[in-house]
């Protein structure tokens, strides 16, 4: 299986009622992990990529060349979307010439006349290429690669402007945000969500800063339109204490533990597990 862009299976998602989650990934192991439980629910997937993780495994050539090969000779057959998260102009034009299948330009930071102008352009040059653009309108809140946001709602009026200029799928600020949520946080504001959707109609709706919102809420998100649900932290979170709790129980001490195959399992476990639990969550799974 190739890579495909995500427009079709959010199309899908939107028409289901479910949602896709994208899983973002680090390294190797996070992207095994995540293509393997993908495949064994038959579940379509979408893999995230910031510019930061981007840079930290080497390059966009390096992320591009690792999913083809996991593809290939893991014989995944669902489909996969390998998608840029938090693109910035310069970053959609590496991605995109290194072959990523789906790209996010956030220009949630420009005025919205900027914001308009660079993402028309993002969209005729994916859009040459068979590659799906999601646009985001109103910051999200929290932490990414740098970029604060408040954890602010987007303007509906402003989402269809932008929804109109061709864009696949859309990213726009509920109250969600990046991260570990504060105990403070004042939840999903779904009186945005539904203004949102009825001004964008049939537009897959994109729900950033998944990981901490209660499931209640990302099943309500939903309903509601959310078709693509973004994970992040809590994958780290689970990786991060699984191994902890290797370390701390001396396992790297005993035998051969400290061999890095042995070292990273208990975490890559962990994102599998998370990863089910989440295709589980969002209704994707044998969707594909
Ligand atoms: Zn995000």
């Amino acid at each position: 299986m190739y890579l495909v862009s995500a427009t079709d299976m959010l199309q899908k998602a939107k028409a289901g009622h479910y949602a896709v989650g994208q899983f973002n990934i680090n390294n190797l192991e996070w992207t095994k992990a995540i293509l393997e439980t993908a495949e064994e629910l038959k579940s379509p997937v979408i893999l995230g990529v910031s510019e930061g993780a981007a840079k930290y495994m080497g390059g966009y050539n390096v992320v591009v060349n690792m999913v083809n090969g996991l593809l290939k000779d893991q014989n995944i057959s669902v489909p996969v979307a390998l998608h840029l998260d938090h693109g910035t102009f310069e970053g959609v034009y590496k991605a995109l010439n290194a072959g990523f299948s789906s790209i996010m330009f956030d220009g949630s930071h420009y005025g919205i006349e900027e914001n308009i102008e660079k993402t028309t352009q993002v969209i005729k040059d994916c859009h040459a290429k068979g590659v799906s653009v999601e646009a985001e309108v109103g910051a999200i809140g929290g932490e990414e690669d740098g970029v604060v946001g408040m954890g602010e709602c987007a303007d509906p009026d402003e989402c269809k402007q932008i929804a109109d200029l061709g864009v696949d799928f859309l990213a726009a600020g509920i109250g969600n945000i990046h991260g570990v949520y504060p105990a403070n946080w004042a939840g999903l504001s779904f009186e945005t969500l539904d203004a949102i959707q009825q001004k964008t109609g049939i537009m897959p709706l994109v729900l950033h800063g998944g990981s901490g919102i209660p499931n209640e809420m990302v099943k309500k998100a939903i309903t509601l339109g959310v078709s693509k649900v973004n994970v992040n932290t809590e994958c780290q979170l689970a990786f991060a204490a699984a191994t902890r709790e290797y370390i701390e129980a001396g396992k790297d001490k005993v035998g051969k533990g400290f061999d890095p195959r042995k070292v990273l399992a208990p975490g890559y476990q962990a994102i599998k597990a998370t990863v089910k639990e989440k295709m589980e969550l969002f209704g994707s799974v044998g969707k594909a």
